[in-house]
């Protein structure tokens, strides 16, 4: 059998090396064909000397001599720049993309690579809160899947299998509810990166792990599944779980509710979208009932974390708004891990910016991009 060819996009970040796991795990199933990084240099060096793909992109053109003297002896093309990163994914020789960047970067690619018709597995759920519609309507155009990588949308992914045309009445996206959930406030309003960095349940990287803590990541993950299964936001309700066995939640028009669960580990993710529809051996610890004797929901505390109400509110608003929202909180996330604001205050550089950002009510790409960069100036303007 041919192995699939993918294509690792971000592989020096968390989902990156955890999907490398995965291929070299099934190295039967799957090659590494090309692997790009935005920084890492080094350990973009490192897993190209081990995984051998034809090409690798270094985004930061600073540090394309040092790779390219690294790689060029071992037949491994290297590019460098963000143009290259769009040029790569278009390659004959990809089968699917994974896309593991962070952020709005990861939105130019991601449109290539449904252009050139390349099944995408997708771990940056900001393609879809930006431009949730154009990323969508061009994915059905080109008849190209998209199947997510993140957690809660894999499970919801995985409960609908076999339900045909089946319709949902709506789904329960869970949320660990962070490091932050007991906490009080005026508690919130003092904590420090070190702090919002450890999450309890997920290893994951920095920016969606402040995510995590302030519940804006549930809030982009409401928008990403509103696009990824064509919901109306009332369709889509968010459940703490502290425990995160259950990943997700769909619930039909007969009341029937499906879940899928497991422990919490990305590489199971990861691994469903890669050899989809197959599930594929898995050697990691299983789910034991006696160690979890209680598995609990609660409300989300809106009052004390109301970046989901801020995103529920772009969502409904819709146009540009959420774009305009996750170019604030990048720039807000960026602030705090670097100690400039408090974490209550990246709250409140959101709703400024969303208050003073240019409105569209429809928006191409082009207009995204304008409406990302001015958003940030914005936002940086008020921290
Ligand atoms: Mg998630």
């Amino acid at each position: 059998m041919e192995k699939k060819r993918i294509a690792v996009l971000g592989s020096t970040g968390s989902i990156g090396t955890q999907t490398l796991e995965v291929i070299s795990r099934h190295a039967d199933l799957f090659a590494v064909e090309v692997l790009t990084a935005h920084n890492q240099h080094n350990l973009l060096i490192e897993q190209s000397l081990k995984f051998k793909p034809n090409a690798v992109v270094i985004s930061r053109e600073e540090h394309y001599e040092i790779v390219n003297d690294a790689l060029f002896p071992h037949g491994i093309k290297v590019f460098a720049g963000p143009d290259a990163l769009d040029q790569v994914v278009q390659m004959d020789s990809i089968d699917m993309v994974l896309a593991a960047m962070v952020g709005f970067a990861g939105l130019s690619s991601v449109i290539k690579s449904i252009e050139a018709g390349k099944p995408v597995a997708l771990a940056n759920k900001e393609t879809l809160v930006v431009a949730g519609q154009l990323v969508t309507s061009l994915a059905l155009e080109k008849r190209t899947p998209i199947i997510p990588v993140d957690s809660e949308h894999s499970a919801i992914f995985q409960c609908l299998i076999g339900e045909h045309n089946n319709p949902i009445e709506k789904i329960y996206l869970t949320a660990s509810g962070g490091p932050f959930r007991k906490f009080s406030e005026k508690e919130i309003g003092k904590v420090s990166p070190e702090q919002a960095l450890k999450h309890p349940n997920w290893d994951m990287g920095a920016k969606i792990t402040i995510d995590s803590a302030s519940m804006m990541n549930k809030g982009l993950e409401a928008i990403e599944a509103k696009w990824l299964f064509d919901l109306k936001p009332q369709q889509i309700d968010v459940i703490v779980h502290p425990q995160s066995i259950v990943h997700s939640i769909v619930q039909f028009q007969d009341g029937s509710m499906k879940a899928q669960m497991g422990l919490p580990d990305m590489r199971l993710p990861i691994q469903y979208a890669l050899g989809y529809p197959k599930r594929l051996q898995s050697p990691e610890k299983r789910f034991n009932f006696t160690d979890y004797p209680e598995l609990s929901f609660e409300k989300p505390d809106m009052g004390k974390f109301p970046n989901l109400r801020i995103a529920y509110e772009a969502m409904e608003k819709g146009g540009n708004m959420p774009c305009i929202m996750n170019a604030a909180n990048e720039i807000a996330v960026d602030a705090f891990l670097q100690g400039e604001i408090q974490f209550p205050e990246m709250t409140k550089v959101i709703e400024k910016t969303l208050e003073k950002a240019t409105f569209l009510p429809k928006a191409g790409y082009d207009e995204y991009v304008k409406s990302d960069r001015e958003s940030r100036e914005i936002a940086r303007m008020f921290i």
